[in-house]
């Protein structure tokens, strides 16, 4: 038995407003100490009741990361993989409302012993146990925990308690972060400090002070601020760390460590001093930095008219995916979000596309806007323009190709045409009964599946493996009856899932690359290594 190691614990905590950055200074910091070459894992603690992000509408939440163990959760965990560069599952993400039903479930199998059960302790006790039940799976010397929500709320006080409490159990073990805002406001022109020493003190009052704030803002912190900072919040001067907004997330690793932000934590959690080696994040950076050229791509869809900043968070995943593709090739990417329905109230307009190097159909549910995508990867396969389907892409390409090359016109997908004659996309029995009972959480085909390729491909090329593992969050399926069938004609079915003989991956022959696939690509796209398939699309756009 290996001598078992001291387990540290840097809880992340917001102040001042939401999107601040916690979630890209808690991935920063893990990627610092792997960076030091200490095991490192990270959690992420949501106040809301939902028990995973699966059931909540993406304009309201953003993206649902998937795991490999299928659990549905929020995009900050995305983060945490790219920038630590491992998989994560569902020991790192807890809701309230996980937590919770898991007390509940508890005390009705009588696990209490009769005593009352009660939100303090027992709602705490078993967030400790979460943490620490992730920390030792990961076999982490270091976890990162970040709490979602702003201090002072009332949602995340359970969380904040928790936290608490395991500073209290063992006090050399853990520390606070606090990633505050520091506004600019345009009549003044400086930095405020006042709403971070209210957040710091909304801290106080539970019982919790920061070993370190990171101070976000449009600004570098100056002297008098951080002079200001350090006394009111209590805080150590050398603990005040700037952190303003940079072009890219991808350098806040390097910006922390110029500031030696993971020596000074392991210092307060009494460890000794560490090397880091940045370099990989150098070269990284330097490349976003530098392109040598631009890749200008379109991805299509249903876009809710709610601005860009709701949508781009609702594909956070593919949008990191594509970035780190056209990075690899030294390319600066230029993505364009068109709203589909446009195509269907002008289809002329699809020609607007010759404009672009490439085209995705990214995930989606339902009907709103599919005439409009089926008539964009049209056009893609005819103009053989460059071409990725992630999911929803992959079953509406499919039935594009069902409609005008097989000529079957009414083919569609039960999802959206329950009694379609030509159910190219259709639902196993195990699904159709989910549905039928509003059993809809967690129950969509969810997580890693195997996904064996067909060799001389395209996609089998990119991969170079015959068998890799991909991510899936869909409920309906490619209906094999029409396999032989776009296969003979040219739409070649080229992955398949071993178990279930499911079809995964299809790929147009005699295009320079038209790629479908029914899992999520890009949740395992990583800085350092770009996902083969977005790699070799945009390679494609380049060509
Ligand atoms: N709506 C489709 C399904 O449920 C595709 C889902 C997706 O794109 N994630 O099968």
């Amino acid at each position: 038995m290996p001598a078992s190691i001291q387990r540290k614990f840097i809880f992340v905590v917001g102040g001042v407003l939401s999107g601040v950055g916690k979630g890209v200074t808690s991935a920063s910091l893990g990627a610092i100490y792997k960076a030091k070459g200490l095991r490192v894992t990270a959690l992420k603690a949501d106040p809301y009741v939902n028990v995973d992000a699966g059931t909540m509408n993406p304009i309201e939440h953003g993206e649902v990361f998937v795991t490999n163990d299928g659990d549905e959760t929020d995009q900050d965990m995305g983060n945490y993989e790219r920038f630590l560069d491992t998989d994560l599952d569902s020991n790192n993400y807890m809701t309230t409302g996980r937590v919770y039903l898991k007390v509940i479930e508890n005390e009705r199998q009588m696990k209490y012993k009769g005593r009352c059960v009660q939100v303090v302790p027992h709602i705490p006790e078993e967030i400790i146990r979460r943490i620490r039940e992730a920390a030792k799976r990961h076999d982490a010397h270091i976890t990162i925990v970040e709490i979602g929500g702003t201090v002072g709320e009332y949602e995340n006080l359970l969380f904040l308690e928790a936290a608490r409490m395991m500073k209290l159990q063992s006090p050399a073990d853990v520390a606070f972060v606090l990633v505050s805002y520091l506004p600019v406001p345009a009549h003044i022109g400086e930095m405020k400090t006042k709403p971070t020493q209210h957040a710091s003190r909304a801290l106080n009052s539970v019982g919790i002070n920061a070993d370190m704030i990171v101070a976000r803002g449009r600004l570098e912190l100056d002297k008098p601020r951080l002079e200001k900072l350090a006394v009111f919040c209590g805080v150590s001067r050398e603990n005040c760390i700037s952190a303003p907004d940079v072009p890219s997330i991808y350098q806040i690793p390097v910006k922390l460590e110029e500031q030696d932000v993971g020596n000074k934590l392991l210092k307060v959690l009494g460890m000794k001093r560490r090397q880091t080696d940045m370099k990989k994040w150098h070269d990284f950076v330097h490349r976003i930095l530098q392109p040598e050229r631009e890749v200008k791509i379109a991805v299509v869809g249903k876009y809710f008219g709610t601005g860009d900043f709701t949508l781009a968070d609702s594909y956070h995943s593919v949008i990191e995916a594509i970035k780190h593709a056209s990075w690899h090739h030294r390319a600066k990417p230029v993505l364009e979000w068109i709203d589909s329905e446009r195509y269907e109230a002008n289809p002329a307009k699809v020609k607007e596309l010759a404009g672009y190097d490439g085209l995705i159909v990214p995930g989606g549910f339902g009907s709103r806007g599919i005439e409009g995508i089926i008539r964009a990867i049209k056009f893609a396969r005819e103009e053989k323009k460059p071409y990725l389907g992630l999911c929803y892409g992959m079953q509406l390409a499919s039935i594009e190709f069902v409609r005008h090359v097989l000529g079957k016109k009414t083919a569609h997908t039960v999802e959206v045409s329950p009694d379609t004659a030509e159910p190219v996309i259709h639902i196993n029995p195990n699904q159709a009964a989910n549905v039928r009972n509003n059993r809809y959480g967690g129950t969509m085909r969810l997580g890693a599946y195997d996904c064996a390729l067909r060799r001389g491909t395209k996609t089998h090329a990119a991969y170079g493996a015959d068998l890799v593992s991909e991510r899936h969050r869909h409920r309906y399926e490619f209906n094999n009856e029409y396999r032989e069938a776009i296969d003979a004609a040219g739409l070649r079915v080229v992955g398949i899932n071993p178990e279930s003989d499911l079809v995964e991956i299809v790929e147009l022959a005699e295009h320079p690359f038209f790629v479908g696939t029914q899992f999520h690509p890009e949740f395992q796209s990583r800085p350092f290594r770009p996902h083969p398939l977005f790699r070799d699309f945009i390679g494609a756009c380049l060509a």
